[in-house]
């Protein structure tokens, strides 16, 4: 039997045409024609007024902090559930993180563990929608002007998401998307970085074309830089799939729909949260197993993949990692970030590939159900 897949893309015939026709044409002076119709299309999408396409969203994220002069001495707060690619760019700048704790129903940036964090060295905060739900980006807005931090949005699993009917990556100094295999929109690897400032947008420019300005003679570098351009064959396939976004993020929210009805009546188990302001996008089908089962999520994993079907587990809290153990902020996040530390361990992401049918969601759900019922029983 084959496995089913935790994620994976929609590829069709207009992918594969882009892909083939920028193979074949986007050389020479006509080398950047996909890239520019690839951000047009995406920033059109998102309502921002400025989009670079870039090898990755760590690479955005990378390009966002250095363009907002961040460096050493500075900290950047970022929620403990996500990925290293989230905070990693701090640390390339020469930034410290500083790790917050989540809410415990959006999964998101808690505002009230954010506020706590600021010291007088923070000057950036960046938010995380989280498997395609979003945070109470009003009150971490609030919060962040308060004190005369720049926001970043870390949108890159959140494709379609809205908050108060604006669309996720539309919000703060810069937004990030990212289109590697596992997201919504892939490009194969690829991200996006968004803004609405415009000194912002000139300046990553310059970052990610190794210190050249646009108008600065051939080989003219003025400073040292990055290299973090996106070739035509990725941004063709991605502007094929930014054509069909409505169709992708549809079927992602029906897939949600399937395992919500499916798992209709099973108890211990809760599924992603969209508050009343939220469309939530669910990139990833997440699973929280009620405390009284004991049931650990690499448990769970293992029992599932046993099955036949790939989980992932909910993300580590990133003070958790050995990548941070020398952090000294990372030993005591522990004891202040106790959402993080009591989720994480108890909470797996389900198949949410788009290739997946409704039968095999509902033989997950059986594994699942079944799976709950031993744990209850036992
Ligand atoms: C996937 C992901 C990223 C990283 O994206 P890359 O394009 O692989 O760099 C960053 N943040 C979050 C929340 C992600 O899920």
């Amino acid at each position: 039997m084959e496995r089913i897949p935790v994620a994976g893309p929609w590829i069709t015939d207009r992918e594969v045409a882009y892909l083939s026709d920028a193979v074949r044409t986007a050389w020479y002076g006509d080398a950047n024609r996909y890239q520019l119709r690839f951000e047009e299309a995406f920033k059109t999408y998102v309502s921002r007024r400025y989009a670079i396409a870039l090898p990755s969203a760590t690479s955005a994220i990378h390009l966002a902090l250095a363009g907002l002069g961040i460096g050493p001495g500075d900290e950047v707060i970022v929620p403990e559930a996500t990925s290293i690619a989230t905070s990693a760019p701090i640390g390339y700048v020469g930034a410290t993180p500083v790790f917050a704790d989540i809410d415990p129903q959006s999964w998101c940036l808690s505002p009230a563990s954010f506020e706590s964090c600021i010291t007088p060295k923070t000057r950036a905060v960046i938010v995380v929608n989280l498997y395609g739900g979003m945070p109470d980006m009003d009150a971490i807005d609030a919060i962040a002007d308060r004190h005369g931090l720049a926001m970043i949005e870390d949108a890159a699993e959140s494709v379609g998401a809205e908050y108060r009917r604006r669309r996720a990556g539309s919000f703060g100094a810069a937004s990030v998307f990212s289109f590697n295999g596992s997201k919504t929109v892939t490009t194969g690897e690829g991200g996006m970085l968004l803004s609405d400032d415009e000194t912002l947008y000139r300046r990553a420019l310059v970052l990610r074309d190794h210190g050249r300005t646009p108008s600065s003679k051939a080989f003219w570098n003025q400073e040292v830089a990055f290299n973090y351009r996106m070739s035509s064959l990725q941004a063709a396939l991605g502007l094929a799939q930014v054509e069909r976004v409505n169709e992708l993020v549809e079927r992602k929210q029906q897939i949600f729909g399937w395992y919500r009805e499916a798992l209709d009546g099973v108890t211990g188990v809760t599924l992603n949260y969209a508050g009343p302001m939220v469309v939530n996008a669910y990139w990833m089908v997440t699973a929280v197993f009620d405390p009284r089962l004991g049931l650990g999520k690499e448990a769970a994993g293992k029992a599932l993949s046993d099955d036949g079907i790939d989980t992932r587990p909910f993300f580590y809290p990133l003070s958790s990692l050995p990548a941070y153990a020398k952090l000294p902020q990372a030993r005591e996040a522990a004891s202040w970030n106790r959402n993080a530390y009591d989720i994480s361990p108890r909470a797996i992401n389900l198949p949410s590939a788009l290739s997946l049918t409704r039968s095999q969601v509902g033989y997950v759900c059986e594994r699942l159900g079944l799976l709950l019922r031993r744990q209850q029983a036992a």
